[in-house]
This record gives C-alpha cells, sequence and structure tokens, in this order.
C-alpha cells in the first residue's frame, strides 16, 4: 500500500497513526522466496517533528512458510518486526541514492508500506528453522522424511555431530 505523505510533510508537529492492510503475500531474496500464510495489519505512527523530517513507527507480524533445514517440510515461523525511521523529505530522491540508504520505500513522497516491511522481516529473518528440536531430516538415500519414520535403507552408522555441523553451514549460507 502506498502512503500518500503531502498532508503530513506540511504540518509541524502533526502524528498520524494508521493500520494500511498489507498487500504483500511472498517474502523473496537470494535465498528463494517464502510464502506470507498470515500477517498482521501494520501499526504505524507518522510524526512532523519539524524541519520536514518525518519520523515512522510502528510494528506487526507476518507468518512465513520456510522449509525446515533438515527434513525440508515447510514450517509456520512468525516474523515479528518493529519500525522506527527517519525520513528527511528535504531529500530527493538522488540525495538518498548518494546517501547509500536504503530508502527505496520512499519515492517522492509516496510511502511504499509493503517495501518497508519487506526490509523489516529481512533483517529478522530466523538463522535457524526446525520443525522440531529433535527433527531427524531426511534418509540421505531415499530421500524419506525420517520424521514419518524409518524406510528401508541400510542404516548408516549414525553420527550426532553431522547433524551440528550441517547445521552450522546452513547457518553459513545466509551471512
Ligand atoms: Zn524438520
Ligand atoms: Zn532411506
Amino acid at each position: 500500500m502506498q502512503i500518500h505523505l503531502s498532508e503530513i510533510i506540511d504540518s509541524e508537529g502533526k502524528v498520524i497513526q494508521i493500520t494500511p492492510e498489507l498487500e504483500l503475500d511472498t517474502i523473496s531474496f537470494q535465498l528463494g522466496e517464502y510464502p506470507i500464510l498470515d500477517k498482521t495489519p501494520v501499526k504505524l505512527t507518522i510524526a512532523n517533528t519539524g524541519n520536514k523530517v518525518l519520523e515512522l513507527t510502528g510494528n506487526g507480524s507476518v507468518t512465513v512458510g520456510i522449509p525446515c533445514d533438515r527434513c525440508l517440510e515447510q514450517v509456520s515461523v512468525e516474523i515479528s518486526y518493529s519500525i522506527e525511521r527517519k525520513l528527511d523529505m528535504k531529500q530527493s530522491d538522488e540525495d538518498r541514492v548518494e546517501d547509500l540508504d536504503e530508502n527505496d520505500y520512499l519515492t517522492g513522497i509516496d510511502l511504499d508500506v509493503d517495501r518497508l516491511v519487506y526490509l523489516e522481516v529481512l533483517m529478522n529473518w530466523p538463522l535457524k528453522v526446525l520443525c522440531r528440536e529433535n527433527c531427524k531430516g531426511i534418509c540421505s538415500q531415499c530421500g524419506k522424511n525420517l520424521n514419518q519414520g524409518p524406510c528401508g535403507c541400510a542404516e548408516e552408522p549414525k553420527d550426532p555431530r553431522m547433524a551440528a555441523i550441517s547445521d552450522i553451514f546452513s547457518k553459513f549460507k545466509e551471512v
């Protein structure tokens, strides 16, 4: 949802509270594309603190479907975020790009709430997702989900250190 900020930019001291609905229904970035299964409206406060500076504060949460790191079953993960940003409306879009600020949720005086929430969700993305603490993962030979019971493959020597190592690798790939 786009919010047109013209009304508040020229009213020093003005504070508005809105709860826009998110249109966002997937989160995609270099690791993949993840469906948003549930979401709360964003509670957003925009305050004009003077000198054409707007302060954005707010919070909300989205529930995202993310595959378990071990067995790849989709897990519903609730990601809460809080928003705390200052927008200097004296800057042009070009100035912002030069500042290397990732303010691409602001175009002119239009605030893109979905883009803003997207960035916040990425910052709060979980490092590790497991469907359960003791997920058994999938069989490396036949691919069966071992949480649903053993497969017929020859028993491999179990080494709990291997699970720990693969968790470390999955952590590295997200850095
Ligand atoms: Zn799992
Ligand atoms: Zn197997």
